[in-house]
């Protein structure tokens, strides 16, 4: 753990740089569980038929401004999530949603903010595919763009996920890879690190299927060397995702700093949520 007062240090500045204390990534924790089992047993806590549990609907300053769903339930633990106290209590969070009410609300707010583009984010959108599916068939026709944002483990393990995503011309998949090696992988979420494959196995269902879709890389823990081979790994998958490879950053939100600070893991790179550039909103 790193000392408090080295923690206070990281509230005060804008970005954090592991100069200051070596990197400890989730060192310590237990790794070992398969998302993909814990996506099963969280379908039958979170999915009801065609409805889904969400927690809120917001419109917000991302991608330039969108309308935003904010869905229960996730199949990975990651230690910097900003959404781990609704991700951790999923019986409990939330209220149930029709893909009517969904695209209803998704749209209307497009619509008075004068948004073009919708998503669902917060926890992990692809556990419910039923609900999902019909939310986007809901859409079609709307002229509004919908963003697609998942850790991608359901669509790696299995492709024809991808292939009913190709349907939605209007949709793009970022495919939020957790740390830039299995080994980070495994630290930062405390899955079973071949469960890292799944992602990447994700964005070539994607493009296999012809659907839009990009990396986005968590990279505040990581090391040069590894980023270089991700990449190296991405552009054999195909070389576009090289070129719209997006890095992510954690933003230091306080329930976050109490998290990290909880697992004794210490980001190379950090945002306090005052001082976000641009570039990564
Ligand atoms: S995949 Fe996203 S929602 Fe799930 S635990 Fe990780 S950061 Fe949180």
């Amino acid at each position: 753990m790193p000392s408090e007062s080295a923690a206070e240090g990281w509230r005060a500045q804008k970005v954090i740089s592991g100069a200051r204390a070596p990197p400890r990534v989730g060192e310590g924790r237990g790794v070992g569980y398969d998302p993909v089992k814990l996506a099963e047993g969280l379908k039958g806590v979170v999915c009801r038929g065609l409805e889904r549990k969400y927690y809120r609907f917001r419109g917000g300053r991302w991608y330039g401004g969108i309308a935003t769903a904010d869905c229960v339930g996730c199949n990975l633990r990651c230690v910097f999530c900003w959404g781990w106290q609704v991700r951790d209590n999923p019986a409990k969070a939330g209220f149930w949603c029709t893909p009517d009410e969904v695209a209803g609300k998704l749209a209307g707010i497009a619509r008075r903010r004068g948004y073009t583009q919708v998503r669902i984010s917060g926890n992990e959108p692809t556990l419910c595919r039923e609900h999902l599916l019909a939310v986007l068939d809901r859409l079609e026709g709307s002229g509004l763009a919908f963003i697609l944002e998942t850790n991608g483990i359901l669509i790696g393990h299995d492709p024809s996920y991808a292939r009913d995503l190709s349907k939605y011309d209007f949709v793009h998949v970022r495919v939020s890879l957790k740390g830039a090696s299995p080994e980070e992988f495994a630290r930062l979420t405390g899955a079973r690190p071949e469960a890292f494959e799944l992602q990447l196995k994700a964005l070539e269902n994607l493009l296999d299927y012809g659907v839009s879709a990009h990396p986005a890389v968590m990279l505040s823990f990581s090391e040069p060397g590894s980023v270089e081979r991700l990449k190296e790994r991405l552009g054999e998958i195909d070389p576009k995702l090289v070129e719209e490879f997006e890095e992510e950053y954690v933003f230091l939100y306080p329930h976050v700093v109490k998290q990290l600070k909880k697992a004794g893991v210490w980001p190379r790179v950090a945002y306090s949520p005052d001082s976000i550039p641009q570039e990564l909103i």
